[in-house]
Order: C-alpha cells, then structure tokens, then sequence
C-alpha cells in the first residue's frame, strides 16, 4: 500500500466523496412504520485514510475549516485541549500527521502509564503531550493562561476543547447538505456533547428537518449554547434531549452496556461515550410513538469508534 503524500490529503479534504447513507432495518422501527437510516460519518473518508478510526466523524467535519485557515494563516502547529478520552485530541493528532502540522495536546490530569488507545494513538502521530492539572486546565481560556500559550507556541493554531467554533460549524452545515442531497428526512438525530455539530447543522436543515441532539452529558446547558450560537436567529426545528446520558459523560449503566453489545451484534458498531447512547435513545424515543407513522429518520453516526480499548 502506497502512502498518500501531505498534498494528496489535502486534496481529499478539499474534494472528498460524501459518507455513505444504510437503511437500519430493525423491526422494532418498521413496527412503528417509520424508516431509520445512518449517515455513516464513521466512514468518512476511512478509505482514504485507513489504518485508525481517528479522523473522521463529526471531529472531522469540525476540523476541515479549521485545517484550512491555519494554513491560510500560515500556523505550523496546532494546539488544542481535551480530557483522556477526547475524539477531538485522537483527532487533530491524526490531522497533523495528514496534513503537515506539528500539534500539541493539553491533557486534563496526570499522565497514567500505561496510556489509554486515544493518548497512545497521538503520540504515535508525534502530538506533543501536556498534562496539567484538573485545577491549572479549568483555567485554560482565561487572559493570562492564552498568552502564555501565544508565548510558548508562537506558530500555533488553537482550537478550543471539543472542536467547537465558527470555522466547525461551516464543516457541520456540510454534513447537513450531504444528508439533503441523499435523502429526504423529517429528523436528523444526532449524539450531542457541546452541541457544536448540531448546531452547525440547524441553519441547513430549517424548513426540511428537525434536528434531535441525544446529549452525553448530565445537564442541560446546550439549548442555551445552541441558541447563543445561532443567534441572533431563533431556529424552531431542533431539540435536545437530556435524558439518555446513562449517568453521565463516559459512564455507562448495564442497560447501555447491552444495548451496544446487541448493536454490535446486529453489524452495527457504537461507542459508548456517545453514538450508543444516542441510538438507544433513538429506539427509546421510537417505541413511546414519538415520530409520526411514516418518518423518515436519519441517525448520523458521528464517529467515536477510535476509542474503543481492543484487547
Ligand atoms: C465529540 C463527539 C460528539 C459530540 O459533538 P459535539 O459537536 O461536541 O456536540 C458526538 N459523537 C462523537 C462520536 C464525538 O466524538
């Protein structure tokens, strides 16, 4: 197998084919006669970039604008934060190896040996490693804390923690247009932990779809981020839904444990952190009779995948 050069890569971002859409074809929904289908965003671009599950999902979506203006910009690094666990961190080192940055993660706790699948993974795509303190990393956009930062990495690009910005919605509003050109549906359902994506993708689907956030966190804190993101429009089509957290972020319950396992076992794979909680969430929703006999629902799955500890 030939290695894509940094300039092939950048090609792919900038043209790439859109994720495939399947139809999941589970009984439970044809009893409810509603057709579900996935957005497969955990595919995207897999083929291009084979070898991790790290780019691609939302954290993709959300870093392609991104990538873009740190080149324009002229920044050789890329600089952003995240906890252990953090996609986005698998993410944007997987990104720096792709397409020509040096980055620099900023790790919330102390460094624990032997390092977790995502840690491990953004070294291997030579991320530096920062780990601060639960106390000092509460504190990393105040004034004082960024100018440090601007001091020490002149030549660097920061994303914020989670990938959440203007630049991420323009890749998310993309993800919303795909969908439209593919299909046809009256909700898009997708998991939520900032918001960012959903957020992105509102403005696309108003007039055509509501959008269902299933949010991963304890919480309900995002209605007011979406709506402050998207002000000062007020956008009617969306709805975040609270109560599928399985107790939390990263924690999950016996009930989640086997929904994942019996999703799996049915061809499709979820995380735990978030596109399991927000598919059961889905089919929660589905058998209270919450859609309308004869929806169309698009479930996006979001990535997430790279996490997962293989043994
Ligand atoms: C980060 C992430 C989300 C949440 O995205 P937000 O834009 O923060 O809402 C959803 N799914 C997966 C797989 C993620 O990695």
């Amino acid at each position: 197998m030939s290695v894509p050069s940094i300039q092939t890569n950048w090609e792919l971002l900038l043209h790439h084919p859109p994720s495939p859409v399947e139809d999941l074809d589970w009984p439970i929904f044809e009893a409810q006669d509603i057709r579900v289908f996935v957005k497969r965003d955990d595919q995207l671009l897999l083929e291009a970039f084979p070898g991790d599950q790290a780019f691609c999902g939302n954290k993709w979506r959300k870093l392609k604008y991104n990538l873009i203006t740190a080149k324009d910009q002229g920044c050789q690094q890329l600089l952003t934060f995240g906890g252990a666990f953090s996609n986005h961190i698998a993410a944007t080192a997987s990104a720096g190896f792709l397409f020509g940055f040096k980055t620099v993660g900023i790790i919330r706790g102390e460094r624990i040996e032997p390092l977790n699948r995502t840690l491990a993974h953004a070294e291997r795509c030579g991320m530096e490693l920062q780990f601060w303190s639960r106390v000092r990393f509460q504190e990393k956009s105040d004034p004082q804390t960024m100018a440090q930062l601007a001091l020490e990495f002149p030549a660097a690009y920061i994303l914020p923690e989670g990938g959440t910005n203007i630049e991420a919605f323009k890749g998310c509003a993309e993800l919303a247009a795909e969908i439209l050109v593919q299909s046809n549906p009256d909700y898009v359902a997708i998991s939520c932990g900032t918001g960012g994506t959903m957020a992105g993708m509102i403005p696309v689907l108003d007039g055509r779809a509501t959008t269902l956030g299933f949010s991963a966190l304890k919480g309900d804190f995002h209605t007011a981020d979406i709506q402050n993101w998207l002000a000062p429009k007020a956008y009617a089509n969306w709805k975040v839904l609270t109560e599928y957290h399985g107790g939390g972020y990263a924690k999950m319950n016996a009930e989640l444990q086997a929904f994942i396992a019996f999703s799996k076992e049915a061809g499709w794979e979820m995380d735990p952190i978030y596109t399991g909680k927000a598919l059961m969430g889905l089919v929660d929703l589905a058998e209270k009779g919450f859609f309308r006999k004869g929806s169309e629902v698009c479930f996006v799955h979001s990535g997430g995948l790279q996490g997962i500890e293989k043994n």
